[in-house]
């Protein structure tokens, strides 16, 4: 196997990217959790990757409100028991 960086012709290949399967030199190689990228598919996963946090997180504050809600409907419940007692 004899592969050059796609970016530097002169530099032997190290990884290959994982989305693109263009060929990096050490370089050009970005590893994000144990996976070889290029540049631009690193950018692009990274903000995959951040999209689903974002996603994670409303769900998160969504099920918090809820919840919230739920105790304070129940406090209401309590409070009304107590009075009406
Ligand atoms: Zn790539
Ligand atoms: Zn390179």
């Amino acid at each position: 196997m004899d592969r050059r960086c796609a970016h530097h012709a002169e530099r032997p290949a190290h990884a290959l990217c994982m989305t693109c399967r263009k060929a990096l030199c050490q370089e050009c190689a970005a590893t994000w959790e144990g996976i070889h990228y290029c540049a631009s598919c690193l950018v692009k996963q990274r903000r995959a990757a951040r999209r689903g946090l974002a996603v994670g997180g409303w769900l998160l504050l969504a099920i918090a409100i809820l919840t919230l809600a739920w105790l304070h409907a129940r406090m209401l419940v309590w409070a009304g028991v107590l009075l009406a007692g």
